[in-house]
């Protein structure tokens, strides 16, 4: 008896467990420097450690299509993403005057599709001379895409990374085991 006991209770496990996987397959990434890649992988783990979900970083084009996840996304990377000043930069002076699309995600009949695409230029635009936050910076908006995907709102928060709009102070600043934010 005891033994069957145990399997009754270790299935529901098993099956929880194959569904706290989240792909993430990343379009072209291969500018990405190794440094900025790792910086911006840990900054995500980072923010989304509470989901659960353990993350499972791909490049598009090494997909063959043979590995499964629970959850999938794409994010595409736009523009030059490397930790170079861009040749514009936005005012440093706090808030910005001008607003930037950092990235979009794709909502199609009300639902958000797993399809993000991220802008590097604009995001080294808003950096400025802090340039050498670029893959933290590009961390917390995958972040905040990837929260708008597994969330399925487009959504946003009163206060913190998962407000509409951001500004340097919180595209540079790390902070551990963040609480996730709600979203309406
Ligand atoms: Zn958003």
């Amino acid at each position: 008896m005891k033994g069957l006991l145990l399997l009754v209770a270790a299935l529901p496990l098993a099956a929880d467990d194959a569904a706290r996987s989240l792909g993430i397959f990343l379009e072209h990434s291969q500018a990405l420097a190794g440094a900025a890649l790792k910086e911006m992988k840990s900054e995500v783990d980072s923010r989304l450690r509470r989901t659960g979900l353990t993350l499972h970083w791909r490049a598009v084009e090494e997909n063959r299509g043979k590995e499964a996840f629970d959850k999938l996304a794409v994010v595409s990377l736009k523009g030059r993403c490397i930790a170079r000043p861009a040749g514009q930069t936005l005012d440093d002076a706090l808030p910005f005057r001008k607003q930037v699309t950092l990235a979009t995600t794709i909502v199609k009949n009300g639902q958000v599709l797993p399809y993000s695409e991220v802008d590097c230029d604009q995001i080294r635009s808003s950096l400025g001379s802090r340039i050498s936050s670029f893959g933290r910076a590009l961390g917390v908006v995958v972040a905040h895409e990837l929260q708008h995907i597994l969330q399925n709102t487009v959504g946003h928060a009163k206060v913190g990374w998962m407000r509409q709009a951001l500004d340097w102070r919180d595209l540079t600043t790390r902070k551990e085991g963040q609480d996730l934010p709600p979203l309406p």
